[in-house]
């Protein structure tokens, strides 16, 4: 397994790898990985990629100033034993410095998919996903890259992105991998403490009391009701079409039920397509 550090090399080696005609997988991650991210690897290996290149890097650009940008769990060593034996054939590993360089001043922004549910809560956020990911694109030069649904909002947003940017590579959405208890694997869940993560069970839990065919006022009342009785401080609960993400009146076939709530300080999210 390759490991780079350096953009350049990165670049020039994947450029080397698809003119020689291997199919490359790009799975952008900010690392510390667990199960679900596990699980994007694997789709590039059944999709039959012949390189498969992790990103790890936690992207400063994303993070609004009171987020955990500083104290977001990172373990290089665990993360590299990970990926070999998930079946990556390269790591990048980069730095911010070598990422954004002095006077970095080119962002990438959506502005349609962006500006509600977590767009809206954390200003700046997809604007900073988009910008790393359009730099992981033109480093990696991936035929297909793999995102998971538990961010369902941001793989829309990618997916806008390479409609709108002419990208030249699919964009593939896999399954959210949950842990046995339903709650959704997330490297943010170290954060929890035995208590909240008993609380962020809700989540999960209140995804899977949504019935099709009902109104969306009532429903999503008594969801609300069911984590804040949990415990959760929560931050929306969202009823939207599952292409548009415009907010939708009936519970109807192929609408997202999107959730974002807070356990303690931790900020977590889940949804389901219905
Ligand atoms: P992150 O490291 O949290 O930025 O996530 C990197 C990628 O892994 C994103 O495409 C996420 O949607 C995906 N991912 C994170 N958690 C899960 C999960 N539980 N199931 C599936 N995909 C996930």
């Amino acid at each position: 397994m390759k490991i780079f550090r350096e953009p350049k090399k990165l670049q020039k080696w994947a450029r080397g790898r698809r003119t020689a005609g291997a199919k490359i997988a790009l799975v952008p991650t900010m690392g510390y990985l667990h199960e679900g991210h596990l699980s994007l690897i694997a789709e590039a290996k059944r999709r039959g990629a012949d390189e498969i290149i992790v990103s790890v890097f936690v992207n400063p650009v994303q993070f609004g100033p009171n987020e955990d940008y500083d104290k977001y769990p990172r373990d290089e060593k665990a993360d590299l034993a990970k990926c070999r034996r998930a079946g990556a054939t390269a790591v990048f590993f980069p730095t911010p410095k070598n990422m954004y360089l002095d006077r970095h001043s080119v962002y990438v922004s959506e502005e349609d998919l962006s500006k509600g549910l977590c767009g809206a809560r954390r200003p700046g956020h997809f604007r900073g996903v988009c910008t790393v990911v359009a730099k992981l694109f033109n480093l990696a030069h991936p035929d297909f890259a793999v995102f998971g649904r538990k961010d369902y909002q941001q793989a829309q947003v990618i997916r806008r992105m390479v409609r709108d940017l002419n990208f030249d590579l699919s964009v593939v959405v896999a399954p959210i991998v949950r842990e046995p208890s339903g709650l959704a694997r997330s490297s943010r869940n170290t954060y929890l403490s035995p208590a909240e993560r008993e609380m962020a069970l809700a989540l999960s839990k209140s995804l899977r009391t949504v019935k099709t065919g009902c109104l969306v006022s009532s429903e999503r009342r008594r969801v609300r009701r069911m984590l804040e009785k949990a415990g959760l401080r929560v931050d929306y609960v969202e009823f939207v079409d599952g292409e548009t993400l415009e907010p939708v009146k009936t519970t109807k076939k192929g609408a997202c039920v999107l959730l974002a709530a807070f356990a303690g300080r931790t900020r977590l999210i889940d949804n389901r397509v219905l």
